[in-house]
């Protein structure tokens, strides 16, 4: 068992104090300790960055472009080992962690983009021999605090956007599977980033309110549950900083009576069960219109749902893995019993699985409830498990009103061949990101990444335009340069053409 160290100023460092252990859930067996890091050693990270910050600032944008352009290779080459290390330490497939990871790439080559995204803008003669322009600047010290479920893609959201745009970031990765984030911000290093430049420190609540208290950590991007990311936003707001805090989700997929159900049905396994259901944008629940559509779906999904490939993640060719810890494990079989108890439906029950050979493994087979009703915790609540949730509904009005009326409003998606019913659901819909037969409608790197209502705290969303808003403040610079021997006589109204 090896104890995980902090990447500071460019060198791992060790930490003697406090800290926690890391399972390999597939064995439930724990693998590494991973350290608790203590105000002390979040200072030293942000003594690092303040201290590298000016160089780096005035590092043109091209050269700063450079560094990802080496990053992206580094990771392409390193990408197997990288997806092991996320398997060991999440539980999710293989081939799941090696899609979180392209989908994390995809940031590092909006990323490369660095010098067209930084143009700035540019009015010439807004007024006599007047040009004005628009200098978007980076905002210092910058962090970053991340969730267990995506270890290498949303810190990737965060640092290759926020360090391109000339600001240093600390990042306090989760530290129930630290060691793909660590490896990916070494390969970040190896690329030619200098010291300082990017941090990466451990730790549990201690760490993230030294970040909140720092006042030299200007702004905090967060990703994680809603309470937690409520807590950061009305904290690190209080002392000024900027935020954006996304939070957890409850998504609905809208079934209407002329959807390719086959299709649906595919879609919906993959979107309800990958990586165990531990994604924010997890359909957890399928809204049917119409008990006809609800009867099929059910009829379709029980033995798919029952068929499902389970077993160590880092073996080839499953379905799901296990949940991250023991304790997330027995929250969502809380859930189901909380289910069958409040007078859902449990037509597949995935507690007591076992695995031949991985019998203290943290597992649990897909669930599928039908006849949930709004009222139910088992519809209110995110339950971030294998469980889909099947609500009927009468009307398309019905199943949208449903989802509006729900606190969250992460992702939402609607299976339909009727244009104007998609149309509708489009633009009424109060949700932040829309499929239309699409899923897990997760935006592309060169669009940005938020949810709605209790999923998002601040205004820009992650990633994308938004990103380079949220770590960029803007300049306005006006500039006159009067023609030589002319005098203006002083003007006192308020000036204008
Ligand atoms: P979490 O909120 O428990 O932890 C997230 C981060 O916050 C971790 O780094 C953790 O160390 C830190 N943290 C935990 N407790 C804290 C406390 N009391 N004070 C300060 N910091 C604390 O979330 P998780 O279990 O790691 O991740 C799952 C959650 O994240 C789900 O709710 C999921 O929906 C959400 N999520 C949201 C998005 C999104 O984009 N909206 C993406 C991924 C995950």
């Amino acid at each position: 068992m090896s104890l995980i160290q902090h990447l500071i100023n460019g060198e791992l460092v060790n930490d003697s104090g406090r800290s926690a252990d890391v399972y390999n859930p597939s064995t439930g067996q724990v693998i590494h300790q991973v350290p608790l890091a203590s105000r002390e050693t979040i200072q030293q990270a942000i003594d690092s960055a303040k201290a590298a910050f000016p160089a780096w600032r005035n590092t043109p944008p091209a050269k700063r472009a450079q560094v990802m352009f080496r990053f992206k290779q580094l990771l392409e080459q390193n990408e197997a080992r990288i997806s092991q290390l996320i398997s060991e330490e999440h539980g999710k497939t293989l081939e799941d962690a090696a899609g979180e990871l392209k989908r994390g790439i995809e940031n590092v080559e909006y990323a490369c983009s660095a010098p067209e995204i930084l143009k700035g803008e540019y009015s010439r003669n807004v007024g006599p021999n007047i040009d004005a322009w628009s200098d978007f600047q980076p905002l210092g010290v910058v962090a970053g605090i991340t969730p267990f479920n995506f270890p290498a893609m949303v810190p990737l959201w965060m640092y290759p956007l926020a360090i391109v745009c000339g600001n240093c970031f600390i990042l306090k990765p989760s530290e129930r599977d630290p060691s793909s984030t660590l490896l990916i911000a070494q390969l970040l290093q190896e690329a030619g980033l200098p010291k300082g430049v990017l941090s990466v420190v451990h730790g549990d609540k201690g760490a993230v309110d030294a970040l909140i208290e720092a006042p030299e950590v200007k702004a905090l991007s967060f990703v994680g549950s809603t309470p937690i990311a409520e807590y950061i936003y009305s904290e690190a707001t209080k002392r000024g900083k900027r935020v954006q805090a996304l939070g957890g989700a409850k998504n609905h997929a809208v079934l209407m009576p002329d959807a390719d159900l086959d299709n649906a049905v595919s879609a919906l396994m993959g979107a309800a069960y990958g990586s165990c259901g531990e994604r924010c944008m997890a359909i957890s629940v399928a809204v049917c219109v119409g008990d006809q559509v609800a009867d099929a779906l059910i009829a379709k999904l029980v033995p798919q749902v029952k068929a499902l490939k389970i077993g160590a993640g880092t073996s080839c060719g499953l379905d799901m893995g296990p949940l991250v810890t023991g304790q997330a494990r027995d929250k969502v079989s809380g859930y189901i019993e909380d289910g069958v108890a409040a007078g859902a439906e449990l037509v597949v029950d995935g507690r007591g699985l076992s695995i031949a050979g991985h019998e203290e493994g943290f597992f649990l087979g897909g669930s599928l409830f039908d006849r949930v009703t709004p009222e139910m915790r088992i519809y209110k609540e995110e339950i971030f498990g294998p469980v889909l949730c099947v609500v009927r509904v009468n009307s398309l009005e019905a199943a949208m009103q449903l989802i509006n009326d729900h606190e969250y409003g992460n992702g939402t998606c609607i299976f339909t061949r009727d244009g104007e019913a998609a149309r509708l659901f489009c633009d009424e819909i109060e949700v932040g990101m829309v499929g239309v037969n699409v899923p897990l409608p997760v935006p592309v790197a060169y669009h940005s990444f938020g949810g709605w209502k209790r999923s998002l705290f601040g205004d820009l969303h992650a990633y994308g335009p938004d990103g380079v808003r949220f770590y960029t403040r803007r300049k306005a610079i006006t500039q006159r340069w009067p023609q030589r021997a002319s005098h203006e006589a002083s003007q006192f109204a308020f000036p204008s053409l």
